[in-house]
């Protein structure tokens, strides 16, 4: 498979290394310059629980430098940046080119839309976590899985190459059509976990400090899953529970992206987050209290950050 993967961050170095070591002819396309140039120079370091090396097999690029016409474009940058990395990359899109979505929150279906026709996108989720360390250096470690369908949900023989293409390069892939529920409730664990973090500069098993942080964790997992439900979506409110109470109490120190970038001074995911789902909860008429005001207290915290006036 020919893939470009568009935002060649964290997540997307990650998978591009997996895919190129894994055969597939892999270009990544980034506006970060000396982290083109490290990757260009030395290949693109991978550091992972097994080993840690160099992978050469790949090609990183700017968006205008990028050429061909990909059968797959993985989109892997920031959701603020969506709009303007797909227009970026534009003239690679062919009429057989998919483009799959494992990014946060929600929206990147429309988002997507813009541009591709509803039968071509792939909407997913993954558990796998990613930080860049250094230009041209990914670091990643523990296990994640990968859950992905076509965006309407019908099983297609190209969604399955997509899944057993991602299986065979180690990342754990399963086609599933029950993608929705993972979706909605990772964004309630999100929207809760992250947002408050954010909001507070808490690092997550600090939300534990008092009663308070887990509860209000809590109301917003509530808030979240009950949009869900009202959008037919089935899913776990309990099970979603357990994980944000076992996220308290276990990660330690963790600092969730949300508050990295805050303390980085960079804009949020949060409008893809808790702004989504506030917005979803307006046209059903579902009160949403706790998640619009942590939307609210976000979007006053990164106001204030030095690169907030970027256009998305
Ligand atoms: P990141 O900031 O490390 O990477 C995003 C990349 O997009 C950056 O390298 C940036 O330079 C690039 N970019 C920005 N504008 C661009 C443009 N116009 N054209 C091309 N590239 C552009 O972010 P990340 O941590 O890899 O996260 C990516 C997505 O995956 C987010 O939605 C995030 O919520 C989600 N996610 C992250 C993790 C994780 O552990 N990092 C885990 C699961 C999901």
């Amino acid at each position: 498979m020919n893939i470009t993967v568009v935002g060649a961050g964290a997540m997307g170095s990650l998978f591009g290394g997996l895919l190129a070591e894994s055969g597939h002819g892999v270009t990544l396309v980034d506006v970060n310059a000396a982290h083109l140039q490290a990757i260009e120079s030395h290949g693109l370091r991978l550091h992972n629980d097994q080993t840690d090396r160099h992978i050469r097999a790949l090609r990183a690029c700017r968006p205008d430098e990028a050429d061909g016409v990909p059968d797959l474009v993985l989109l892997f940058t920031k959701t603020l940046h969506t709009a303007r990395a797909l227009a970026g990359v534009a003239h690679l899109i062919g009429a057989e080119t998919h483009v799959l979505s494992l990014q946060n929150g929600l929206g990147n279906v429309e988002a997507i839309g813009q541009h591709v026709a509803m039968e071509r996108i792939l909407i997913g989720v993954t558990t796998w976590p990613a930080d860049l360390v250094g230009p041209g250096h990914v670091h990643s470690h523990g296990k994640g899985v990968v859950r992905l369908m076509s965006a309407d949900g019908r099983e297609r023989p190209f969604v399955a190459a997509v899944a057993r293409a991602l299986d065979e390069a180690g990342l754990a892939c399963t086609a599933d059509v029950a993608v929705w529920t993972a979706i909605w409730e990772k964004v309630a664990f999100n929207a809760a976990l992250n947002s408050i973090c954010a909001a507070t500069q808490c690092t997550v098993d600090q939300l534990g400090a008092v009663e308070d942080g887990q509860a209000l964790a809590f109301a917003i997992v509530d808030e979240v899953l009950a949009v869900a439900q009202a959008q037919g979506v089935a899913v776990q409110v309990d099970a979603c529970k357990a994980r944000v109470a076992d996220a308290i109490a276990r990660h330690v120190g963790h600092k969730p992206s949300m508050l990295q970038d805050v303390l980085a001074g960079r804009r949020t995911e949060i409008e893809a987050i808790n702004g989504a789902v506030v917005a979803a909860a307006a046209a059903r008429g579902i009160p949403v209290p706790c998640t619009r005001t942590l939307l609210q207290i976000v979007r006053l915290v990164q106001a204030r950050a030095p690169h907030s006036l970027e256009t998305p």
